[in-house]
């Protein structure tokens, strides 16, 4: 006999949660099912652990650079990684509690802590038992690829999740993949102490980004030391004593870098293979993303997906958004859509990189006409008083509607200020908007009317 409910949420990333809360509030009857920790990703191996690591890292580093502000510390910094660890796992274990918690206390809800899987579109098995629902919302996630790199069967290796439980100061971390992740950790891990190296396929750091930006971007990491390897087009791995030995370049000999440990951030996998979407008939692409619309509707009627299973999106800002897109649409007559929302995420090193909509690069490609401003965080007053002027501001415009194409902000509180860039994005308003706001001094947003006011020609 299956039991039945209205709605099933299998995973509790960053979506399914807060659609259980909303479904549940309706009166729908919601079964919510996860495999492993409560919160998923960004709770318990993601965004807020390492931006915890990331705050006790900067800190060290501050404290390091204490001197020239002045300020005295008697003898040498240290760095205890059993406190740092503590640190993260309190703050992320509250989260992980918090969602459990909340999850357990719907009315009308019910909490499978299991591996769910579909046995056809309407029915689900999670620990021996069937649940059946007309509803099925699927938020369950991604996890890090472990790529098929020669001789990795051979080495032990770090991710993202096994890093959690480090508590220790490797003596050199190699980090495989310089992009968002390896950067994150290849920075806070040189700031605790370790010698730290990033390999990288690509001819430079995080590819997707402006060139401009990745050139900053390495020389902010090579200033604190990072030995940053690029054009690494054949990546082998071998163990040579205590040693991990990673080989950078098939086509030439000795291009070898030994490391203590190994952490592999090379990309994300959809946790989507072991979920019987066969007998659900669920379609999923070439990379196991599933298939969905501009509503996050799969090809089968009644059951959504949500989160970065779905390839849409990859951050945590983006499943919440899949969560209010679905939740709009079922439940508030309100037909919104992921083709309305504006690229955005942010690089958490330090200085931050905030982006939002298109790169300099997609604007020229586009062919529009458009205008461009740049400043360098030296030209801004609060960066300079902190002593944390590195980085520079970027905004690209459309020339004949005036309207902000899309920016990049790498600097002190990159982040935050990006945000005023992207409010006028969605209000499509005209650049003109910034440029007569009065903003507060001394802070970096109050040099975006000024940035805007320096706009020349994209040429
Ligand atoms: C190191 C790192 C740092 C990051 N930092 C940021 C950041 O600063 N900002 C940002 O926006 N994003 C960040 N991200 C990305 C962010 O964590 C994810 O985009 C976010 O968690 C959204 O994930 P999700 O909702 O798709 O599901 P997830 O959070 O991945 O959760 C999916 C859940 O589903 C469960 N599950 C899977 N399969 C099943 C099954 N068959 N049955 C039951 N349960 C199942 C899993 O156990 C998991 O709990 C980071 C990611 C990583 C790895």
């Amino acid at each position: 006999m299956a039991a039945r409910f209205d709605a099933i949420i299998i995973g509790t990333g960053q979506a399914g949660p807060a659609l259980a809360a909303r479904l549940s509030k309706a009166g729908m009857k919601v079964a919510v099912t996860e495999r492993k920790l409560f919160g998923g990703t960004c709770v318990n191996t993601g965004c807020i652990p390492t931006k915890t690591l990331v705050a006790s890292a900067y800190a060290a580093h501050l404290a390091r650079r204490a001197g020239e502000y002045g300020v005295g510390i008697a003898g040498p910094i240290t760095v205890d990684m059993k406190r740092v660890k503590a640190r993260k796992d309190e703050i992320s274990g509250r989260s992980n509690k918090g969602v459990e918690d909340w999850m357990r206390g719907l009315a009308n809800g019910a909490v499978y802590h299991g591996h769910a899987r579909f046995e056809s579109p309407r029915t689900v098995s999670v620990n021996g038992e069937i649940l059946e629902a007309d509803k099925i919302f699927i938020n369950v996630g991604g996890r890090a690829l472990e790529p098929p790199m020669p001789g990795l069967d051979q080495v032990p290796y770090l991710t993202n999740s096994s890093m959690m439980a480090v508590d220790f100061l490797p003596e050199h971390l190699i980090v495989v993949g310089g992009s968002y992740i390896g950067l994150e950790f290849g920075q806070m891990y040189r700031r605790f102490g370790s010698k730290v190296t990033i390999v990288e396929m690509s001819p430079r750091l995080i590819a997707r980004e402006d060139e401009d930006i990745s050139n900053a971007i390495r020389e902010i990491l090579e200033k604190e030391d990072i030995q940053i390897r690029l054009n690494a087009e054949c990546i082998t791995a071998h163990r040579e004593g205590q040693q991990v030995v990673i080989g950078l370049d098939c086509a030439e000999a000795n291009k070898e870098v030994a490391g203590s440990h190994l952490l592999l951030a090379v990309g994300r996998v959809p946790n989507t293979g072991d979920l019987g979407l066969d007998k659900a008939g669920v379609e999923t692409d070439k990379s196991g993303y599933i298939k969905v619309d501009d509503q996050l509707r799969t090809n089968v009627p009644g059951i959504w997906a949500l989160g970065d299973c779905n390839g849409k999106g990859a951050f945590t800002h983006t499943s919440y958004n899949d969560y209010e897109i679905v939740a709009a649409n079922l439940l508030d007559h309100d037909p919104r859509k992921v083709s309305d929302r504006i690229t955005t995420y942010a690089l958490f090193i330090d200085p931050p990189l905030g982006r939002a909509g298109m790169t300099e690069a997609q604007v020229r490609a586009s062919g529009r006409q458009a205008l461009i401003a740049t400043r360098p965080m030296t030209r801004v007053s609060r960066a300079v008083e902190k002593g944390e002027s590195q980085g520079f501001m970027k905004v690209v415009v459309d020339a004949e509607s005036k309207q902000i194409l899309g920016a990049a902000i790498l600097g002190v509180t990159g982040d935050e200020v990006i945000h005023t860039l992207l409010d006028v994005m969605y209000a499509k308003a005209p650049y003109t908007t910034v440029t007569r706001a009065m903003h507060i001094h001394p802070t970096v947003s109050e040099l975006l009317p000024t940035l805007l006011q320096e706009l020349k020609p994209l040429v």
